[in-house]
């Protein structure tokens, strides 16, 4: 008979896997001035995260690890001779607000393998986000993963007390997830995730119209597995291109593959450097709020993958030496952005003081904190990079020492 404790460590260890659990986004609620219990911001509840991005202060666990899918990715899949276990829905509620009440979490993820049904299983953990909601009053935070296959009621359900829904993509390309996780459907993916655009655009209309309409999830996202298959970094990157413009995700989380216990002869026998993950971040970001195409990116790359050893704005200035130096007190914010090493932040405050006077390097220097990758691409009121863009040596130059722990990874 498996305790309670028990099955926290199996089914907390079985979600280690999801990446896609950061809680930026969620609407502000703050439970001071009513009954409730918890608030999404506030005092004593902290937002943490892992070197590799990953938010670390939620509950993440797994309603069950019993799946009756079997996709070879998976540690839960039916095949995996790991040990299974299973909560209650009281149990995944009674875990929350103890752990919420010890100020341990600010919220819960919550996941489930396919268990009876896809309905049955998106039920099951759809009543536990009800339950803190309306029987608890709970206002933390509450991601749920939710089912492709489930009715489109249950997600309804699911987005009305749920500050962020997500359905994973899994991989990048379609044949890979034929290959790899021949149970789900590219098609009912996007089905879902489309009735979950729509719900939240249909919410954010009706907010508008009145601050009392139903609210409905602020945002949806996803995960894709990086090193799994073959998609090279572009290919990535095409497909979260796609993803954001086509429903509007709030993130896409990549996920390096991992060598999972008891694994399918299908998968790789190595995972892909960290490092990789982190360019594939760096370079979505880049499309997010740089203004870059992933064409664009591409030209920094080589065979389809990003450069491990720089970043991608800077493999991309590198490629495109003519465009630079840019003058930090004339250019335009799209090409303020493109310099290396020059943030949305710092971007926004040099366009702001530069009304008032002109920016010396000093001011620069006090905007952007890696000012030495920028500074043979600007000039600035007394700083002239003489040439630099020129160098033959321009990228050892502003390479990053390599680390010990990176020979590892
Ligand atoms: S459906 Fe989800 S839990 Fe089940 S095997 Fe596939 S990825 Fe794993």
């Amino acid at each position: 008979m498996q305790t309670v404790l028990d099955k926290l460590a199996i089914l907390a260890d079985a979600a280690k896997y999801d990446a896609s659990c950061a809680s930026s986004g969620a609407a502000a609620r703050n439970s001071l001035a009513t009954k409730a219990i918890g608030s999404t911001e506030g005092m004593g509840i902290c937002h943490a995260y892992a070197p590799d991005g990953r938010c670390i202060s939620l509950l993440k666990i797994l309603l069950t690890n019993y799946c009756q899918f079997d996709c070879h990715y998976c540690v839960n899949r039916v095949s995996s001779n790991v040990k299974r276990a299973r909560f209650s829905v009281e149990e995944v509620v009674d875990l929350t607000l103890g752990f919420y009440k010890r100020n341990y979490i600010e919220g819960l993820f919550l996941s489930s393998g396919i268990i009876q049904s896809p309905d049955y299983t998106m039920e099951q953990v759809v009543r536990v986000a009800e339950t803190l909601r309306h029987t608890h009053s709970f206002g933390g935070y509450i991601h749920l993963k939710t089912i492709p296959d489930a009715d489109p009621a249950l997600l309804a359900r699911a987005g009305a007390v749920a500050d962020r829904l997500s359905i994973n993509v899994e991989l990048p390309q379609e044949a890979s997830l034929a290959r790899l996780a021949p149970q789900k459907s590219p098609e009912r993916i996007r089905r879902a995730m489309g009735t979950i655009r729509l719900k939240i655009e249909e919410s954010k209309e009706a907010i508008k119209e009145s601050r009392k309409a139903p609210r409905f999830s602020t945002g949806q996202s996803t995960q894709m597995i990086v090193g799994a298959d073959r998609a090279d970094d572009l290919a990535i990157l095409d497909t979260s291109r796609n993803l954001y413009g086509n429903y509007k995700l709030s993130r896409v989380y990549y996920s390096a593959f991992s060598p999972i216990p008891d694994a399918s002869s299908m998968l790789p026998l190595i995972r892909p450097p960290l490092m990789r993950e982190h360019r594939l971040y760096q370079a979505d970001w880049l499309m997010r709020f740089y203004g870059f195409s992933v064409e664009e990116i591409a030209t920094g790359s080589a065979g389809g993958m990003l450069d491990l050893a720089i970043d991608p704005k800077l493999a991309w200035a590198l490629q495109h030496r003519d465009w630079f130096p840019v003058d930090v007190n004339r250019a335009s914010r799209e090409m303020l952005l493109r310099v290396p090493g020059f943030g949305t932040k710092s971007v926004k405050q040099m366009l702001s003081s530069r009304r008032w006077r002109r920016l010396r390097l000093e001011d620069i220097a006090r905007l952007c904190r890696g000012v030495k990758s920028s500074m043979p691409f600007i000039t600035a009121e007394d700083w002239q990079p003489g040439g630099a863009t020129d160098r033959l040596d321009l990228r050892k130059m502003l390479s990053p020492p390599c680390h010990q722990g990176e020979l590892f990874a």
